[in-house]
């Protein structure tokens, strides 16, 4: 008669002690993802929580977990249930501002017109798709063209719930924009305390709510806006935008030289019109030249977070309300924003589960 052998909790614990998380680099167990094993004779219950939605190895990570478990002799069947909650990143004290956000997103760029607002409003509904309940705020105060990208909102901004504003609901993200108030083609002039004031105002009169994260279409280059937004919240990291030209690539550097003063780490940089695809023969044309952004990275330590090529599919999305993520989910690009989402989501679950240290006189995750 074969002996069998009885499963035990301890044992499910130890075969998961040696499965890693493939970014983080140390075990389940370590990183205290595994929130339950129940063991019912052979049959055993897992239940294993990532740090975000937005992940792309999920799969593979489940597979590994199966795999580990169903190797214990006297497993006849593994259920995995697979969740996932966001860790908040308190990087400094948040000042009473902001208490249901977990994390803050900042998306800069060294120059105007390299399609920062493009990626800041498709990396929200990015996250928004995977699964993260997202705020976007339009800190760009001088040109908010967040209004006219998301289109008409399900829920317009504006109604006071007590003395509080509620944001707009567009696609299922709360957002906050001043191109909400002011007339479309007015022209909009802030000196710096006002734009100091109005962030504020963004930030402590707005009912943000429970996120998981907020993005932050900041202004480009280095001004009023991003100072206030260092000194009011703590933004959890930032994601540079740029195109691969050298000119737009020496004003990220210096935009990241100011993210250094004011201790905001780099999350990575997204190269933006990197190239050119023809519908019509499929030949690739690099206009602005292409992996300068990459390189532009690997200079200033930090993560290349992806590339998004010119595409009338991004460019029409935008100017019809429509983002190319929402506008066309199937589409290349827009399973690339997708990818890149959770890249950025990743490198936030690194940093929050490492102390930032300093490498080529950056603020870096790595
Ligand atoms: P920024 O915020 O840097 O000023 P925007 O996001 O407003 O730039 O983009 C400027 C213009 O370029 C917009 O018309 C936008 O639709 C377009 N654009 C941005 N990225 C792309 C892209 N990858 N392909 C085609 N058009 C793009």
């Amino acid at each position: 008669m074969s002996q069998i052998s009885q499963v035990t909790e301890q044992a499910v614990h130890a075969a998961l002690a040696k499965v890693m998380e493939p970014e983080l680099g140390r075990d389940l167990e370590t990183l205290k993802m595994v929130h339950k094993v129940e063991v019912k004779d052979g049959e055993v219950t897992v239940g294993v929580e990532l740090m975000t939605p937005a992940c792309l190895y999920k799969e593979e990570l489940g597979r590994a977990v199966t795999d580990a478990v169903k190797k214990i002799p006297g497993v006849t069947a593994v259920n995995l249930e697979l969740t996932a909650n966001v860790v908040k990143r308190s990087a400094r004290p948040d000042q009473g501002r902001l208490p249901g956000v977990k994390n803050i997103i900042a998306v800069a760029a060294g120059k105007g017109g390299v399609g920062k607002s493009t990626v800041a409003t498709n990396l929200a509904l990015a996250l928004r798709q995977w699964g993260a309940t997202v705020g976007l705020l339009d800190a760009d105060v001088y040109g908010p063209s967040v209004p006219t990208m998301l289109g008409e909102p399900d829920v317009p901004a504006g109604n006071k719930a007590g003395n509080k504003i509620i944001p707009a609901i567009h696609w299922g993200i709360r957002v906050m924009s001043v191109g909400f108030f002011i007339e479309k083609d007015g022209a909009v002039v802030w000196r710096g305390p006002m734009v100091h004031k109005l962030l504020q105002q963004f930030l402590e009169d707005v009912e943000w709510g429970e996120l998981d994260y907020l993005i932050v279409d900041l202004p480009p280059g280095t001004g009023d806006a991003q100072l206030s937004l260092s000194q009011l919240i703590p933004i959890t990291g930032a994601v540079m935008v740029t195109t691969p030209q050298e000119v737009a690539l020496i004003d990220v550097v210096k935009a990241c030289s100011m993210f250094k003063k004011v201790e905001i780490p780099i999350l990575g940089v997204i190269e933006n019109m990197s190239y050119y695809v023809c519908p019509g023969c499929g030949h690739t044309d690099e206009i602005f030249s292409h992996g300068g952004g990459k390189r532009l990275a690997e200079t200033l330590g930090t993560t290349f977070l992806g590339e998004v090529p010119i595409d009338a599919k991004v460019r029409s999305g935008g100017d019809t309300g429509r983002p190319v993520v929402v506008g066309a989910p199937e589409s290349a690009n827009a399973k690339l924003f997708m990818e890149i989402a959770a890249r950025v989501a990743t490198r936030i679950s690194v940093l929050t589960n490492s102390a930032p240290k300093r490498v080529a006189g950056l603020v870096s995750i790595r």
